[in-house]
């Protein structure tokens, strides 16, 4: 039954449709199970009611018709109860309800499992028998899993569309739009422009083109160009490889010349298929045809069939390389956009940002916040390959993504986008002006920046200086590590744009979500592994040479800070300012005019919080990582979407956290900065008032947000409102209780609805 499962989950998940997807499940389970019906049905939230979408056993003219109201019958009980329902006698259950329209006998045994995704039961999956039976534990837990599978589908389908057309011929009732996690602010009307790894045939989009004559002699050229590979290959290897082996190229060959294959592929083309796109679909089918084969030597051929389709492609796209066209209003669309594909974009096509994985703690999500694009990420049942030139709007304050919206959605939308740009016309009169209290207290501003090769022009000139400059960046572009020279020149030209303003570098913080192409680490839990000053201490020559260069390239100007990530222990303090010393003394030495620059801390683990006063008797300042200390706290990995409702930077227990650093440093006077994404989110800046921390650093898409927030209260009513929520139990109570204040000083523009 194992073996079934799998491979009914692999067909489902692969179909090209839904009523696809469910005509296998139904199919499949009748056949397993040995039942008389199997059907599904879905749950329609508008009209309330269960609607049959698919089924073996019973009439076919029912499906799409026949609906089942909610909360009536078996059918409803399942949904109810939202667990699986086991009967061997269906009719003498109270709850049972005969339909006549499906052609239905009196069916006795009943197992009703639902379908359930995100804790909403979207359907119901049901099989019958004539005879009375209950189905056996095994059966259940058969059943149930393809059920857990099915709602991945049912969504994905729902995204795309294909639902409304399924049940009804009536016009859409409800806004379609997919969840994700709200992690650049504002509103993006555009179209989907698609971004992809090379070679990677399933991320490969739909897209039409006019000329399929020239598309199909591509299509073909790099078909003859595989066939070419392939004879040399095993021409090269004839004298290495048994015959047993080199059969395994004949197969190949035979495959691709063979009909099938290369004819449906052109079939598809003539339709108005690029050719990458016929080529994913009809590898895909190829695939499946061979992975729902019994004989297990047979099932390995679809990896063959892959194979070939990963060859064809790379062809295809050496002949042509990827060249995307943006055009105005690009909303950029990927399973993982990386910061590098972020950056292919020119700024002033880019609308907005749509990712199926990561979340608004991943890099970025950060780098869309600093460019002032909306952006959500997460959306895990994004058809990403449907969704080229697709009409879109995103909603970055409530991590929303409209797919081909209705002219309702789009004109309620753009009206938001123009309050929004008005929001930034006024915003920009506080351009000058300083970030201080209604009495007066001063709350400086500095910039965080350097994950792009650049230094961000908007809001440069607002920052009193940088308070957080991510050295990754260079490290990361690269094929080994940067030479001292070649950080000089990067670290040189911050700190000469900023001088004399002061500039916080940071020293590296690859590990956890930033890994090196050239170091590769393999761990179970990156982020509670190898990362931070743990990297900087088992390599001194890697953090010496960074240090070295650090302070060479501040030579004249002075406005050095050097700021240590992931501080654990007092420790690993001491030996890092030990080491900072030795590069000093040694460019000294050398004959370089450098001088001691000012040390500081990140407090961004549990374990810094408990140690600040230790820690802060070592350093000059404390700057605090809100992001890894959230996801430290609630022990919640900041850039996985299924727990994302979990991490929320205003719990109680962060704020709790930040109250016991600015207590213990400022015993030692010591001045504390936040740098996390905590800093830049206007909902929060009252809070850090209250706190009294000496200064904050974020994007610069927030700076004169939160400037708005600071000129708008008093310390007295910060701290007020501090307290109260510091006694609250959860996010929610302090969300809320921070969006009231923010709304009554007449800022509500500022936020919008986020959780
Ligand atoms: C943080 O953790 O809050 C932080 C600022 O550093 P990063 O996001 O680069 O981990
Ligand atoms: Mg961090």
């Amino acid at each position: 039954m194992l073996e079934t499962l799998r491979r009914i989950v692999h067909e489902v998940n692969t179909a090209p449709s839904l009523s696809k997807a469910l005509s296998l499940i139904v199919e499949g389970v009748k056949q397993s199970v040995g039942c008389d019906v199997c059907s599904v049905y879905l749950t329609d939230f508008e009209a309330r009611n269960h609607v049959l979408m698919a089924t073996v056993g019973l009439r076919q003219e029912a499906v799409g018709k026949v609906s089942l109201p909610q909360g009536r019958g078996l059918v409803g009980l399942v949904a109810e109860r939202a667990e699986p329902i086991n009967i061997d006698d269906a009719p003498l259950h109270p709850r049972y309800l005969h339909i006549t329209e499906t052609g239905e006998t009196q069916y006795h045994g009943f197992l009703g499992v639902p379908i359930i995704q995100n804790r909403k039961v979207l359907g119901v999956l049901v099989v019958r028998q004539e005879e009375p039976r209950k189905f056996s534990d095994d059966e259940v837990t058969f059943i149930f899993t393809l059920a857990a599978q099915l709602a991945g589908a049912i969504t994905h389908a729902k995204a795309s569309g294909q639902l409304d057309t399924l049940t009804s011929d009536q016009p859409q009732r409800t806004e379609r739009y997919l969840n994700g996690i709200a992690s650049s602010s504002g509103v993006g009307i555009g179209t989907g422009v698609v971004t992809y790894q090379m070679s990677d045939l399933d991320a490969v989009p739909d897209r039409t083109i006019q000329d399929t004559k020239a598309e199909s002699e591509k299509f073909t050229a790099a078909v003859r160009a595989v066939e070419d590979d392939l004879r040399q290959l095993q021409e090269r290897l004839s004298d290495q490889l048994p015959d047993e082996d080199r059969a395994l190229f004949d197969a190949l060959l035979m495959m691709l010349g063979s009909d099938t294959l290369v004819t449906h592929t052109i079939n598809l083309i003539e339709q108005g298929s690029w050719a990458p796109g016929a080529l994913r679909q009809s590898i895909q089918e190829h695939a499946q045809i061979f992975e729902a084969m019994e004989d297990i030597y047979l099932r390995e051929r679809a990896s063959d069939v892959r194979d070939l389709g990963r060859r064809i492609l790379m062809h295809l796209q050496s002949d042509s390389p990827q060249k995307v066209e943006f055009h105005e209003g690009t909303i950029l669309i990927g399973e993982e956009v990386s910061a590098i594909q972020l950056a292919e974009v020119p700024a002033e096509y880019l609308t907005g940002i749509v990712s199926a994985k990561g979340s608004s703690s991943s890099h970025v999500a950060i780098l869309a916040r600093a460019m002032n694009i909306p952006c959500v990420m997460g959306v895990t049942d994004l058809p990403v390959s449907r969704m080229e030139a697709r009409e879109l709007i995103i909603d970055g304050y409530r991590g929303r993504v409209y797919i081909s919206p209705t002219p309702t959605v789009r004109v309620e939308y753009e009206r938001l986008a123009a309050e929004e740009r008005a929001l930034t016309e006024e915003a920009n009169e506080l351009i000058g002006l300083p970030a201080e209290s209604t009495d007066g207290v001063k709350l400086p501003l500095y910039l965080n920046t350097g994950l792009v090769n650049e230094i961000t022009q908007a809001g440069a000139d607002e920052a009193e200086g940088i308070g957080l400059y991510r050295t990754e960046f260079p490290f990361m572009i690269r094929d080994r590590f940067p030479g001292e020279a070649v950080q000089i020149t990067n670290y040189r030209r911050v700190l000469e744009a900023f001088a004399p303003r002061i500039v916080t570098l940071r020293t590296l913080d690859v590990g956890g979500d930033k890994p090196l192409p050239y170091f590769p680490v393999e761990e179970q839990n990156p982020f509670l592994g190898w990362r931070g000053v743990r990297i900087s201490l088992d390599h001194p020559e890697i953090f010496l040479t960074q240090i070295r260069a650090m302070l060479r390239a501040a030579v004249g100007l002075d406005n050095l800070q050097i700021m240590l990530p992931m501080v654990t222990d007092v420790n690993e303090v001491d030996l890092l300012t030990l080491m900072i010393h030795q590069a000093h003394n040694e460019l000294l030495e050398e004959g370089y005019e450098v001088t001691m620059p000012v040390i500081g801390i990140m407090v961004e683990v549990p374990s810094a919080v408990y140690m600040i006063e230790e820690l802060s008797r070592r350093v000059d300042f404390i700057s605090v990582g809100t992001n890894d200390l959230t996801q430290y706290l609630l022990a919640v990995d900041r850039n996985n979407p299924r727990v994302a409702e979990t991490y929320d930077e205003l719990h109680p227990c962060v704020i709790r956290a930040l109250k016991h650093i600015t207590e213990g440093a400022n015993k030692y006077a010591l001045p504390v900065s936040i740098c996390g994404e905590l800093a830049g989110n206007p909902l929060a800046t009252v809070l850090m008032m209250g706190l009294g921390v000496d200064s904050l650093s974020m994007s610069s898409g927030s700076l004169l947000k939160v400037k708005w927030v600071v000129r708008s209260f008093s310390t007295a009513k910060a701290k007020r409102i501090l307290t109260a929520c510091l006694r609250m139990e959860d996010a929610r109570q302090v969300r809320r209780h921070l969006e009231q204040a923010i709304e009554e000083v007449g800022l509500g523009g500022l936020i919008r609805p986020g959780r």
